[in-house]
């Protein structure tokens, strides 16, 4: 076993603490990884806070994980003692469902093969805390150790700098992929909606992928930051900016972490056009059919991306030389940094510089 020290919320309404606990030693086929830097994501904030109804406690967080190999197991062929490699959202998938045979492991058809990197298992809201899987919950990136199937560990490409990869893994992963999917490409207009972790990623990546960008933030100052980084930006509320920009987007991704009203943005898409919703994960308010009928337009969800998909995004950025503007902070300061994120302080991931769980 492994002695490992990391971040923990030990229910609901508690704040994260520091957390002592036992990971496996890596199997035939595993490999055992220091962890640099982790991500901190908004879902990290639900999950702690049991905002999606599923969490089992105690929860170490943290999806977006960049970290050296220390030691791999004897199968192992992909990776080798000093790589620097990253961890994602997932960790395990059955492999031989449908989704999983077309390479799509983040829509694994068999709940109990398919394992998040933290709070892994998943139940079902009504059998959370009963672990109907017969298996451990897992824990996060918030740690200085982690053991994940070599499978499932990326490689960071020497061109990016460990810290600036790591929210790649998630806020890169979960916008790139829609991108991708709905065939975004030069010249496209493409629409971002809210501008934090997963939308400043989104409008990156779509700018590299050759498309014209504009942001919608509901907060003023944003407008000059976006205009920095290369995007035109909207104030969400602005009546005549959207009227002006009624049926004009080829494509539209909106990150907004909680239930929000998508009437006004389904009207700035062109015919055929997609609206793809990554931000909340929950019912959301009625959808004005008649718009979305008359232009056959389409509005849809996106769950972070497959192993291909994440290794891509990854070599995109690289190659495109762009990555998150980042803040790098302690692990001592995640209760702070949570409160930020929730405020919208945050310019626009914090990554927690996992040296700091020695002090
Ligand atoms: P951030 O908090 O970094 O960014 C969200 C942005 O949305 C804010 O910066 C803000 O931008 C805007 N916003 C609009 N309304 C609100 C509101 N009521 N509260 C807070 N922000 C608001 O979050 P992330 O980018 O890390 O994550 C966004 C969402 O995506 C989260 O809900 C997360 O759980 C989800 N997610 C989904 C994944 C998937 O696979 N589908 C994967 C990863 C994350 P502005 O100031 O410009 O308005
Ligand atoms: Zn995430």
């Amino acid at each position: 076993m492994i002695k490992v020290t990391g971040y923990a919320a030990k229910h609901s309404f508690s704040r994260l603490k520091k957390y002592e606990f036992e990971r496996e030693d890596a199997k035939a086929h595993e490999v055992e990884i220091e962890v640099l830097y982790c991500g901190v994501c908004h879902s990290d904030i639900h999950q702690v806070k049991n905002e999606w109804h599923n969490t089992v406690y105690p929860c170490v967080p943290g999806h977006e994980i960049v970290g050296r190999v220390t030691k791999v197991g004897p199968a192992v062929r992909k990776h080798a003692v000093g790589d620097l490699v990253g961890v994602g959202c997932m960790i395990d998938s059955c492999g031989q469902c449908e989704a999983c045979a077309s390479g799509d492991q983040n829509y694994c058809m068999a709940p109990n093969s398919w394992l998040a990197t933290y709070n892994g298992p998943m139940q079902p809201k009504s059998k959370v805390g009963e672990n109907i899987y017969g298996r451990d919950n897992t824990f996060g990136g918030y740690s200085n150790m982690l053991v994940v199937k070599e499978d499932f560990v990326l490689k960071i490409p020497a061109q990016l700098k460990p810290e600036v990869a790591a929210p790649i893994l998630c806020a890169g992963v979960t916008t790139y992929s829609p991108l991708k999917h709905w065939g975004v490409k030069a010249g496209d207009k493409v629409g971002i909606i809210g501008m934090g972790g997963l939308g400043h990623m989104a409008a990156k990546i779509a700018k590299a992928m050759g498309a014209e960008v504009t942001m919608f933030t509901r907060t003023r100052e944003k407008i000059e930051e976006a205009n920095k980084l290369g995007f035109d930006a909207v104030i969400e509320d602005d009546k005549q900016a959207l009227k002006d920009l009624e049926a004009s987007f080829d494509f539209m991704l909106s990150t907004v972490p909680e239930k929000h009203d998508i009437n006004n943005y389904v009207q700035l898409l062109k015919r055929n056009a997609a609206l793809v919703l990554v931000g909340a994960l929950e019912p959301m308010a009625p959808v004005d059919n008649m718009q979305v009928a008359f232009k056959r337009r389409t509005v849809a969800g996106s769950l972070i991306g497959n192993l291909a998909e994440t290794q891509e995004v990854l070599d995109f950025c690289a190659e495109h030389n762009i990555g998150p503007e980042i803040e790098i902070i302690r692990m001592q300061d995640i209760n702070d940094a949570y409160n930020k994120v929730e405020k919208g302080d945050v310019r626009f991931r914090y990554v927690i510089d996992m040296a700091s769980l020695k002090e």
